[in-house]
């Protein structure tokens, strides 16, 4: 079968242009030419948005030129193999035309070339647009999100720069416009949970929810993996950014709807008003993102507007983060074991472990300050990797003292994070293996807010973990406002009500709740244990609601690896 060529001949001669046409149809070729010697013909050909596979030129012509013909094509940018094919052609000539553009020349006496030289040229023309497509694709991720199609960060900080140099020029005073960094929460948990495919889905339809809320002169850019940049253009009133901002948040209140799964996803805003009068994009960029982070620590604010102090107290947390990475790779942390006591008996049934930090200059950081910090930054991982390997490793210590009370267990918090990461099976595993421990030595605690995060993908590793033997304990039980009967669908063996629950007296509010809790965790065959008692009353109070364990101050508060061998020695009897 012939090959469609489609040839622009620019010859005055309409002769020659035939005997071109013949020798390319004995070449192989189904030809549709046309032939132009005028500026205008030329203008019309083009014009017809006929897609020109090559064209074919004199070199001169009475009332036009090969070298025209080059201008013409490169103002309508179109790079097009060209060949000029001349009656005579000399070398200064041939020089100048392939300067102009031309890819080749050849004489009219010797037409036996025209078919080699056009099948080479148009090889040629594919390899350059091949090219060429891979440059500007080079320019497009230099400058565009590909998933989202949206301006990306170094995009974003140059239209800040315009806006900012704008707003000098026309001497604007007052909130002219206004930065937005929002932020999706718990992205890295939909991650890890969702899959790679319908968390990037989540993006894309995130960000068409935003911008339904912008105007043309607006900028939205999607400047790292699960934040979004915001330019609120023509702003007068810090008011109408936070209806703005509102409007944007809103948008989020209705859950996704990705591939049958319900996605619920709430977002954290940081605000920065142009009147801050930062003359550098990156600075108003980092002033919200500052603000972002006090929305997201801020449980009753999702919309934070940037204040100057807040930059100190960034500053800060900052180099608390780098410390808490030295501290994970040099192993300056530690853990305390705190011992859970058996109501019935006063014997020490098991302990927790509960990490610790001493920190070179700060001194002892509390978790509860350093471990939301590891679950924002997935220093969490290696973290918890850690504690896990150090607790197991602690516990085949004791049984290799073989204390007379063993076997006991060890209770190891796991973050809702670690829960969703796709290699914590395979570490458990690793450990209890490399260990030669049996999974039932082991028990989780899983926060119950963090197991009604994401109950489906959830209750699927907490199925695998008990497939191991290992045991599941619900932590902070009735903290998450999880309905009671909401038990009955997790694979767990103990509930830990939070120490909040723990009555001070029997006219104590919270008495009647303790008694619910334990009697349905009675019914559904799971052990209760009760944190944080602290006195001989609560105590009492706990054995005749029948709660079979406790943790708090009035047996031992946690204690370091020497003071349990100690406890150990002694008997474990601890009241
Ligand atoms: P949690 O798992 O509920 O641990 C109990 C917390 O209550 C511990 O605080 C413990 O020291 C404290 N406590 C124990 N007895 C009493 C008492 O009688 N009265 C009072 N008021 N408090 C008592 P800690 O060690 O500061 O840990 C706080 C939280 O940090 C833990 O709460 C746990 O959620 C988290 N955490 C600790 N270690 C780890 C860890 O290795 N990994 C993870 N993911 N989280 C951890
Ligand atoms: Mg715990
Ligand atoms: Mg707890």
């Amino acid at each position: 079968m012939s090959k469609l060529l489609r040839v622009l001949i620019v010859e005055d001669s309409e002769d020659d242009a035939e005997l071109l046409a013949i020798e390319l149809e004995r070449g192989g070729y189904e030809i549709h030419c046309e032939r132009v010697e005028t500026e205008l013909d030329m203008h019309t050909a083009l014009d017809k948005k006929v897609s020109w596979d090559i064209v074919l030129a004199d070199y001169a012509l009475p009332n036009f030129s090969a070298i025209a013909a080059l201008d013409i094509l490169k103002n309508y940018q179109l790079d097009l193999p060209f060949i000029i094919v001349s009656g005579k052609i000399g070398e200064d000539t041939a020089i100048a035309a392939m300067k102009a553009g031309a890819h080749d020349y050849l004489l009219k006496g010797k037409l036996a070339r025209l078919v080699p030289a056009v099948e080479r040229e148009l090889r040629e023309a594919i390899v350059r647009q091949e090219h060429r497509q891979a440059q500007e694709r080079l320019e497009y991720l230099a400058y565009y999100d590909d998933l989202t199609t949206l301006p990306n960060r170094t995009l974003f900080l140059e239209s800040l720069g315009k806006q900012i140099s704008q707003n000098k020029l026309l001497h604007k005073e007052g909130y002219s416009f206004a930065v937005l960094l929002l932020n999706i929460d718990r992205f890295r948990v939909i991650k890890y949970s969702l899959g790679h495919s319908l968390s990037e889905q989540l993006l894309i339809a995130a960000a068409k929810r935003i911008k339904k809320c912008l105007t043309q002169q607006d900028i939205l850019a999607r400047i790292n993996a699960d934040e979004f940049a915001i330019i609120l253009a023509d702003i007068t009133k810090e008011k109408e950014v936070e209806a703005r901002a509102e409007e944007i948040y809103n948008q989020f209140l209705t859950p996704f709807e990705l591939q049958e799964t319900i996605v619920f996803s709430t977002v954290s805003m940081g605000i920065v008003l142009s009147s801050i009068g930062y003359e550098q994009p990156e600075k108003l960029l980092q002033a919200a993102d500052t603000a972002m982070h006090y929305a997201k620590f801020d449980a009753l604010k999702n919309l934070v507007f940037f204040h100057e102090v807040m930059h100190t107290l960034a500053v800060e947390r900052l180099q608390l983060e780098s410390d808490l990475q030295q501290a994970i790779n040099y192993k300056r942390l530690h853990l305390n074991y705190q011992p859970i006591v058996s109501l019935y008996t006063g014997m020490v049934d098991s302990f927790e472990a509960l990490v610790r930090w001493e920190h070179h200059s700060l001194g002892s950081i509390d978790p509860e300050n350093f471990i939301s910090l590891s679950e924002e930054t997935g220093l969490i991982i290696p973290l918890g990797k850690w504690v896990l390997r150090e607790a197991c490793q602690q516990l085949n210590n004791w049984k290799q003292c073989s204390f007379r009370y063993l076997p006991l267990s060890i209770s190891v918090n796991i973050s809702g994070i670690q829960l969703s990461h796709p290699k914590l099976l395979g570490q458990i595993d690793e450990i209890l293996q490399s260990l030669q421990l049996e999974g039932k030595y082991l028990k989780l605690e899983i926060t119950e807010s963090n197991l009604m995060e994401n109950s489906v993908t959830i209750t699927k590793v907490l199925e695998k973990l008990k497939e191991r033997e290992i045991k599941l304990c619900i932590d902070d039980f009735g903290t998450g406002y999880s309905s009671l009967s909401y038990l009955r669908y997790l694979p767990i063996d103990t509930v830990k009500i939070d120490r909040s629950f723990i009555v001070k007296n029997k006219n104590d509010p919270n008495y009647d709740i303790v008694k619910a809790i334990v009697n349905l965790a009675h019914s559904l065959g799971l052990d209760v244990i009760a944190e944080g008692i602290e006195t001989e009353l609560q105590l009492n109070i706990l054995r005749e609601l029948g709660c079979e364990y406790g943790q708090g101050y009035l047996f031992a508060s946690p204690l370091d690896s020497q003071a349990t061998f100690k406890l150990m020695k002694s008997g474990l009897r601890i009241c």
